[in-house]
C-alpha cells in the first residue's frame, strides 16, 4: 500500500471519479433516495422481499454521514424508543458477513462509558435499569474491572457502564458493501444521481425526477440525511433538522490496549480492523449557526438546554451557503443537490487539537502514535435525538427516514428492516410508532432522553 493510499483509507469512500449511471430505470415499485446505510440497508431489505427498487444518491455511497462516523454499533444509552430497533440490528449485524459475503469489520467488543467521578457513574447508572427491562445485559464495571478491559489509561476512572455485547463495524466497508449486497437482490443502485424532486398525480406520487431522467414509482423513501429537511420543504413538508460538525481522526496501527468502544468526557476512541484507533473529542457538539437554527430554534431548545454544556455555536460560511440555496426550485434545472455532491466539512482543527491532547493524557502510550488521517461529517439532528420514520399523510407513497442524530450507523441495518416493512405494508416485528414526524407538530412534549 502506498503511503497516499494508506492515508486516506476513509476518505476513499468520497473520493474518485464521478460517473454518471449509464441509464435511470423507467419504472420501479420504490424509489430510495439517499445511499447511506439507512437507504442501502431499506433498499436491500425490500430487494430481498422481490420488489423492484432503484436508489438515486447524488455523490457516492457512503460519501456523508455513514462513511465518516466513528462506528460505533450501540445500544448502550439509548432512547428508550430506539431500543427494540437497534437491538434487532445488532441481530442482523452478527450475521451480516455470512449473508452477504463481504466483511463489514462487525465485531463485539463492548462498550464503556467510564466515569471520572462517583456520582457520574451513579449517573450512567440509571441506564442499567433500562438495560433490564429490554433484557439487555448492561452493567457497572468496578475501577479494577474497568482497567483489566482498558489497559494503561492514566486517568482515575471510578467505574463504567458497560454492554458487553455492543460493537462496532468499519464505516468505510459497511455501507457499500451492503449497497452491493441490495444489487445482487435486484435492486439498481445509482450513483451521481441527484434526485430533483417528485411529481404527483391524482395528489400521490406518481414519478421521481432525476437529473438523469424521470423514474414512474407509487412509492418513494426520502433517507436523504443531513439534506431532507432542504428536500422535503420543496414538497411543502415539514421536517425540523438541525446540523452538528463532528470531528474525527484515525490513528496508525498501535498497541492494543482496548478491543472496544471506550467513552470519556474528553475522548471518544475505538479499536480499528487495521490496528489503529478512531478517535474524536468527548464533549464538543459544534453547531454551525445556519438560518435553519432560527427556523428550528423553538423546537430544539430542549436538546439545546440537555447538551448546553456542550455545544459549540460557530459562525461562518455555512450561514452564508444555506442563506444562498434556493428553497424550491425547477426540476427541469440543477438542483442544490447536484451543487454539492458531497457534504464535505473540512475537520475543525482546535477540535483536532484537543483530540490529540486528551488521547495523550488518557493513553500516554499513545503518545508517539501518529494521527494519519482526519475527517469531519455534518450530524443531522432531529429535536428529541431520536429518528423520523414515517409515511407522510399529505403526500400518499412519500415516506421519510431520517433524523438518526448522530447514532444512525449502527441502527442502519434495523432501521432498514423497520423501513421495508413500513414501505410494503408488512409487519417487520419492530415497533415505530413513537418515531413518527407528526410528534414535532401535535403538541406531544419534545423530551430528548439520550445525547447526540
Ligand atoms: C462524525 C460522526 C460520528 C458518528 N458516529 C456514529 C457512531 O459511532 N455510531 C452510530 O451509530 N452513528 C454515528 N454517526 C451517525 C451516523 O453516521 C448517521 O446517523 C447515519 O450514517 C445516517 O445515515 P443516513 O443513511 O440516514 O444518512 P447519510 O449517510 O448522510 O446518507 C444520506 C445520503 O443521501 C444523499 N442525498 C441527499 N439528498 C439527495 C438527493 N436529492 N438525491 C440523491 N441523493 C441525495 C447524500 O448524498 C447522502 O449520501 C456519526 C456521524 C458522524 C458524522
Amino acid at each position: 500500500m502506498t503511503a497516499q493510499a494508506a492515508e486516506n483509507i476513509v476518505a476513499s469512500t468520497w473520493s474518485g471519479p464521478l460517473e454518471s449511471p449509464p441509464q435511470v430505470p423507467a419504472t420501479a415499485d420504490v424509489v430510495v433516495i439517499g445511499g447511506g446505510i439507512v437507504g442501502v440497508s431499506t433498499a436491500w431489505f425490500l430487494a430481498k422481499q422481490g420488489v423492484s427498487v432503484a436508489l438515486c444518491e447524488k455523490g457516492y455511497i457512503a460519501g456523508e454521514q455513514s462513511g465518516r462516523n466513528w462506528g460505533w454499533v450501540r445500544v448502550q444509552g439509548r432512547d428508550t424508543r430506539e431500543i427494540p430497533m437497534m437491538q434487532e440490528s445488532l441481530r442482523i449485524w452478527a450475521g451480516l458477513k455470512d449473508e452477504i459475503g463481504e466483511d463489514v469489520g462487525f465485531t463485539r467488543g463492548g462498550c464503556f462509558f467510564s466515569a471520572n467521578s462517583e456520582k457520574q457513574l451513579e449517573a450512567l447508572g440509571a441506564w442499567v435499569k433500562t438495560a433490564q427491562q429490554f433484557g439487555i445485559g448492561t452493567r457497572l464495571l468496578s475501577a479494577a474491572e474497568l482497567r483489566r478491559h482498558v489497559k494503561g489509561a492514566a486517568v482515575d476512572w471510578k467505574g463504567a457502564l458497560y454492554t458487553e455485547s455492543d460493537g462496532r463495524a468499519e464505516p468505510h466497508k459497511a455501507t457499500p458493501a451492503i449497497a452491493r449486497a441490495a444489487e445482487r437482490s435486484g435492486a439498481t443502485i445509482l450513483t451521481s444521481c441527484a434526485v430533483r424532486g417528485i411529481e404527483t398525480s391524482a395528489g400521490r406520487v406518481s414519478a421521481v425526477i432525476t437529473e438523469h431522467g424521470t423514474i414512474k414509482t407509487a412509492t418513494v423513501l426520502c433517507a436523504a440525511g443531513a439534506w431532507t429537511s432542504l428536500f422535503c420543504g420543496s414538497l411543502g413538508i415539514n421536517v425540523p433538522q438541525l446540523k452538528v460538525r463532528g470531528t474525527v481522526a484515525r490513528t496508525a496501527p498501535a498497541e492494543k490496549m482496548l478491543n472496544g468502544n471506550v467513552f470519556d468526557d474528553r475522548l471518544g476512541i475505538r479499536r480499528r480492523e487495521d490496528g489503529g484507533y478512531s478517535i474524536a473529542h468527548g464533549s464538543v457538539l459544534e453547531h454551525p449557526v445556519t438560518p435553519s437554527s432560527f427556523r428550528y430554534f423553538v423546537k430544539f431548545v430542549p436538546a439545546l438546554m440537555q447538551e448546553f454544556r456542550i455545544v459549540r455555536l460557530s459562525f461562518g460560511r455555512e450561514f452564508f451557503d444555506e442563506w444562498q440555496t434556493p428553497r424550491t426550485w425547477s426540476l427541469d434545472k440543477p438542483s442544490p443537490f447536484e451543487a454539492t455532491r458531497v457534504l464535505n466539512p473540512a475537520p475543525n482543527k482546535r477540535v483536532l487539537a484537543g483530540i490529540r491532547r486528551n488521547l495523550d493524557t488518557i493513553f500516554p502510550q499513545l503518545a508517539s502514535t501518529p494521527i494519519v488521517e482526519s475527517w469531519a461529517g455534518m450530524i443531522e439532528s432531529s429535536p428529541d435525538v431520536v429518528p423520523i420514520i414515517d409515511s407522510v399523510g399529505s403526500v400518499p407513497g412519500f415516506h421519510i427516514a431520517t433524523g438518526f442524530s448522530g447514532h444512525g450507523f449502527g441502527i442502519g441495518p434495523g432501521a432498514g428492516k423497520a423501513i421495508a416493512g413500513m414501505i410494503a405494508g408488512k409487519d417487520s416485528g419492530i415497533d415505530i410508532s413513537d418515531l413518527r414526524l407528526t410528534r414535532f407538530f401535535d403538541g406531544s412534549p419534545i423530551r430528548p432522553q439520550s445525547s447526540i
